[in-house]
């Protein structure tokens, strides 16, 4: 049994879509492992006027697809209590302060605070500020920070808004979720490098001819046109997750496993990216918007809901990037994120050259590490399964069950906040260096008009995406 900890969860945007579809089925699975028992309370905030009763309804509501115990579900919801929240009156905050106030006494649940905004961004500061000049913070405890994505839409506005929460909040309380780094198989990379001291050896640009990241999606932007119109594949996909995915496979060995230790080589990573020219982003970079399919069955992105009829958004991204620190240098890592392609994989390949013969590994062998879909969690060599290939550079996990079973993402994630720990979230100074590079791109963009829409629904994208890596000798590994 997992040893219990004890926090008052104020949850900004209580009745809203994460909350309900990922929040309260992530804290069940910790309540049902005994992490979360007697000593915790979740106070939803929102703007609508629930009672508590209703609220619980709906928290029970969102834990039926994952189980049918009532009598556990309903005791797990007596924990839950709702406050009526616009965030920008002061009066509000004095009531949720004493309402936590009370809570902690009820639950003895240490003064510790865990403030997580499932909120729209636009009210992260807000919200901050109100913490601090209505003076919610706790002596006594911890005062936890959650922020979820997207942290800013460029650097300068993260810039402000990290200004606003380090007001508040200093960076060591702070919790920034990219959720991909809760995936299994992205938790596991450092320990697979680790234990396998011959695949350690060869990831470096002497070994190694490229490193491919796939986010792949087979669905469109469903009902988030009107979301994705203010985004866009660069911002929503690659400054984030897949740079965060980079930054574990790619990352020098850090000296041990703890935070500090993995954000120092991350963050001096990350400070060595080649930051894109503007004459150089056409060469490097492709965008992408999916029309309909080829039997005209799927809507084009600028017929969905909420988006634009002539709109500029990209839904796919395919990109060159490359580090200029010692290890990397010369690697091309190319990424690619899209909706509407063949089918959801997300996946890491990495493509040795013909020198890894001289560690005894094959020339030209390719790694593909399965993030998703959830059955996918797997290694493979050259295509096969790494326990299959037989190979002794890839012996670890031993088990081909050990992916099996994964703590879903959040929840996962949520445990890491509870414990303190904040290896799995991202820091400022990373976050600093992403946007820069991710700006580069985007202004060059913004300054010319695209040919969209430029690629079928159900197809890998834009064929400039393969000839990215053609030119220099190199083809996707994902190719369906
Ligand atoms: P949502 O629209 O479903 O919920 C928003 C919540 O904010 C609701 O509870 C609403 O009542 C509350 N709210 C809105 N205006 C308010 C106000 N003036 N005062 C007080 N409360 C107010 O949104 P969501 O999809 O749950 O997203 C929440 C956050 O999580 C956003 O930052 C989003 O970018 C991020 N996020 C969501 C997902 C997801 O899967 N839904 C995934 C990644 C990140």
């Amino acid at each position: 049994m997992a040893t219990e900890k004890s926090a008052v969860f104020i949850i900004f945007g209580g009745s809203g879509d994460l909350a309900h579809r990922k929040l309260y089925p992530a804290l069940y699975r910790l309540y049902q492992a005994g992490m979360l028992k007697d000593h915790f309370a979740v106070i939803g905030t929102a703007r609508r006027p629930w009672s508590d009763e209703y609220f619980r309804e709906t928290v029970i509501t969102s834990l039926e697809d994952i189980d049918d115990n009532k009598e556990e579900m309903t005791a797990f919801a007596q924990h839950f209590f709702y406050q009526s929240h616009n965030v920008n009156d002061s009066e509000h905050y004095i009531a949720l302060k004493e309402l936590a106030a009370k809570l902690d006494d009820k639950f003895d649940a240490g003064h510790n605070r865990v403030y997580y905004m499932a909120i729209a961004p636009r009210f992260f500061g807000t919200v901050a500020e109100h913490i601090k000049s209505e003076g919610l913070k706790t002596e006594g405890g911890y005062n936890r920070l959650v922020i979820e994505k997207p942290f800013g839409r460029d650097l300068a506005s993260a810039t402000e808004l990290n200004d606003s929460l380090s007001r508040v909040f200093p960076e060591d309380e702070v919790y920034r979720i990219d959720h991909y780094l809760g995936k299994k198989m992205i938790q596991e990379i450092s320990k697979i490098r680790l234990n396998n001291p011959k695949f350690e050896e060869a990831l470096n640009s002497k070994y190694v001819s490229n490193i491919q990241v796939t986010l792949g999606e087979s669905l469109g932007v469903e009902d988030r046109g009107g979301y994705y119109e203010t985004s866009g594949a660069l911002r929503d996909m690659i400054q984030n997750h897949i740079m965060q995915i980079i930054g574990s496979i790619a990352m020098d060995k850090p000296e041990e496993l703890s935070a500090e230790a993995v954000h120092k080589v991350k963050t001096d990573l990350f400070a060595s990216l080649k930051v894109l020219q503007p004459e150089d982003v056409k060469t490097e970079f492709v965008r992408g918007q999916y029309d309909t399919d080829n039997l005209g069955d799927q809507k084009a992105y600028r017929d969905e809901d909420n988006v634009d009829e002539n709109s500029n958004i990209e839904t796919y991204v395919a990109g060159r990037i490359e580090f200029s620190d010692d290890r990397w240098n010369g690697t091309p890592f190319y990424v690619r994120s899209g909706k509407r392609m063949p089918a959801k994989s997300s996946r890491i390949d990495i493509v040795f050259n013909e020198k890894v013969a001289d560690l005894g590994i094959k020339a030209n062998t390719t790694v593909s590490l399965l993030i998703e879909p959830e059955d996918g969690h797997s290694i493979l060599i050259n295509g096969i399964d790494y326990l299959e290939a037989n190979q002794d550079f890839i012996k670890f996990p031993e088990d081909k069950t050990y992916f099996d079973n994964a703590r879903e993402a959040y929840e996962s994630l949520i445990i890491d906040i509870l414990a303190g720990d904040h290896v799995h979230f991202t820091l400022w100074d990373e976050l600093q260096s992403t946007w820069k590079y991710i700006d580069a791109v985007r202004e060059q963009w913004d300054a010319e008009e695209p040919d969209f829409p430029n690629y079928l629904s159900g197809t890998m994208g834009p064929e400039a995406a393969d000839t990215l890596l053609e030119r220099e000798g190199n083809s996707w590994v994902w190719d369906d």
